[in-house]
């Protein structure tokens, strides 16, 4: 469903480095860490790092960026993979080919981070976390060199060895790059690039007790893999000098190969009505405000699965929202537009109840035949893709069948146009019929609709037209609907921006953010496989839910309505 626009900034960077022969073919990288499952801000650097690649003739790296042994492990990264793989992408160049992962490199990063000692490019600071914080200095304030700025170089190999070897406690020194403490960049005021750590890895087990930091690992792993464009959120904006500064070095010193990577960045994700922090995202799951990280009311991307939104709709938000430098909000309603778009042809159609009251018939025997069932039909897709014939549903109407209770009104209100005494109505695929009153229990609700048929009336043979209506309502045969439980799923907040400006997010949960009814869906839908996706006339979309759905034993979640409900 790829649409015309004009290339984006990064496209215009790639099609210039491409055409000037800076790169040859372009390599990019998603990286995420495996410390939590993925969400819709993720989805956006999947489908720009992979799309970019696609559209170039490229390839791109899934690598996992665990250099944090303590907060990783296979859960996130099988549920990474799966999450990729869902939103249509294939990884490394293969389609079974193994994720790429920055321990792999530990071994290299050791012999570069021992390169630039060498060079008395780094040295070893076993100031406390503390001063070496103070001694950073701030905005206004130039940094002071630590105490052990100037050690020898042999000094340095020495200390790094032990550290390598654990002989030093946790916390007891850092590896830093030695650069410029009064650099007004705070990244480029000699950044620690190695850390100790005794913590067994879900990779490398035991092999290291030392760690390398984000900062230096990941040019590292960017050089090794030949990523040429490295795309990253803004918020690296200010680390890109290091960058460059590490791989230049490590290029001279012939340890990687030219051209080295460039990074560029983009302006993250902020979704309306949404909170994209991984942080705050365990917390709804921790405290059971949500039921786990794929309750489909989570913006992770096992939720929106859940929910019912396709790979294909995510992939076309993606593309429209587009990538820009500086950062926005996107509304929510743009990625039900995009999921309306995704469907709206390749739904089926059916008819539900979702709010049940009977409505009985009460001169069907009489005029259609004691017990009586009508076949009716109508088309699953009223409006196939091209070249497609639509399927055909079947369905029966008799004596009894389900309607909406807000279809009938013993009081019509002005302008009401469905069932009231002496008002013809369709029924949706079926006959004509004229309502006659009701039956209502001791506190005066309404339990039973009557109304009688108009015979010679059905939708599809050539008396339909002879008796005009104004509405055609929804509704499920008795005989052959089937009780479903519907989950009615709305946003989980009704603030737009639930945590900006440090805001406490729970205080604006939507406490609508899932109803459940009692329905009554049409046979066919009874049938449907998990994960199907269906249109439900005049309510929307809906997914038979991936975990509890049964066929003849159905559970459907609401994906979003027919039109944006939150319009101002
Ligand atoms: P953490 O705070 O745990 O680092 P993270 O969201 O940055 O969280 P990563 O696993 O490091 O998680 O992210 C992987 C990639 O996804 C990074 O390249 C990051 O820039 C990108 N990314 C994360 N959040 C968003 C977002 N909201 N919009 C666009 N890209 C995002
Ligand atoms: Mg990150």
């Amino acid at each position: 469903m790829a649409e015309e626009k004009g290339p984006n900034f990064i496209e215009e960077i790639i099609e210039q480095d491409l055409k000037s022969g800076k790169v040859a073919g372009i390599a990019t990288r998603f990286p995420p860490e495996p410390n939590g499952y993925l969400h819709v801000g993720h989805a956006k650097s999947i489908c720009l790092n992979f799309g970019l690649a696609q559209k170039y003739g490229g390839k791109t790296n899934l690598r996992f960026d665990d250099t944090n042994p303590e907060k990783e492990n296979l859960e996130f990264v099988n549920s990474i993979m799966d999450a990729v793989r869902w939103l249509g992408f294939h990884w490394n160049g293969a389609a079974d080919a193994p994720p790429y992962q920055a321990s792999d490199y530990f071994g290299f990063m050791h012999r570069a981070a021992v390169y630039l000692i060498e060079q008395g490019l780094a040295y070893v600071d076993e100031q406390s976390a503390e001063d070496i914080r103070l001694n950073r200095g701030d905005f206004g304030k130039p940094g002071v060199n630590s105490p052990f700025r100037d050690r020898s170089i042999d000094d340095n190999l020495q200390l790094f060895q032990a550290m390598r070897e654990g002989k030093r406690p946790d916390g007891s020194a850092v590896l830093r790059a030695k650069i410029d403490m009064a650099s007004p960049n705070i990244n480029l005021r000699d950044p620690a690039i190695y850390r100790i750590r005794h913590a067994t890895h879900h990779h490398t087990g035991d092999q290291w007790c030392i760690y390398p930091m984000y900062t230096f690992a990941h040019p590292i792993e960017d050089a090794l893999e030949q990523v040429t464009h490295s795309i990253c959120t803004l918020e690296f904006e200010d680390q890109r000098p290091f960058y460059d500064w590490l791989l230049e070095r490590l290029a001279d010193g012939g340890l990687i190969q030219q051209p080295v990577p460039r990074q560029y960045e983009f302006a993250r994700l902020n979704l309306t009505y949404v909170i994209t922090s991984k942080r705050k995202l365990k917390q709804l799951v921790d405290e059971k405000v949500v039921e786990g990280w794929d309750d489909p009311r989570m913006p992770t991307i096992v939720g929106l699965r859940r929910r019912g939104y396709t790979p294909e709709a995510i992939q076309l938000f993606c593309e429209r929202i587009g990538v820009s430098k500086a950062d926005s909000w996107i509304d929510y309603s743009t990625l039900d537009i995009a999921l309306r778009d995704d469907l709206e042809s390749k739904a089926h159609r059916g008819m539900v109840v979702l709010d049940p009251v009977k409505l009985t018939l009460s001169n069907w025997d009489e005029v259609m035949g004691a017990g009586h069932q009508e076949p009716c039909s109508l088309p699953a897709l009223p409006h196939p893709p091209e070249g497609v014939e639509s399927p055909v549903r079947h369905f029966k109407l008799g004596k009894e069948v389900w309607i909406e209770r807000e279809d009938f009104e013993e009081v019509p209100p002005k302008g009401y146009k469905r069932l009231f005494p002496g008002n013809k109505v369709r029924l949706k695929g079926g006959y004509v019929i004229e309502c006659t009153g009701c039956v209502k229990d001791a506190d005066g609700r309404v339990i039973e609709v009557l109304a009688t048929v108009v015979p010679d009336t059905k939708s599809g043979t050539p008396g339909a037209d002879s008796v005009k209506v104004k509405a055609a309502i929804t509704w499920v045969g008795v005989a052959d609907g089937v009780a479903a439980e519907v989950r009615l799923y709305d946003r989980l907040f009704s603030d737009p921006h639930p945590d900006a400006g440090g805001k406490d997010f729970k205080a604006s949960l939507n406490p609508d953010s899932k109803k459940v009814v009692s329905a009554y869906v049409e046979p066919s839908l009874a049938q449907a496989h998990a994960d199907q996706k269906f249109q439900f006339e005049r309510f929307g979309y809906f997914v038979a839910d991936c975990k509890d759905h049964q066929p003849g034993k159905p559970v459907f979640n609401k994906i979003t309505g027919l039109k944006d409900s939150w319009a101002k």
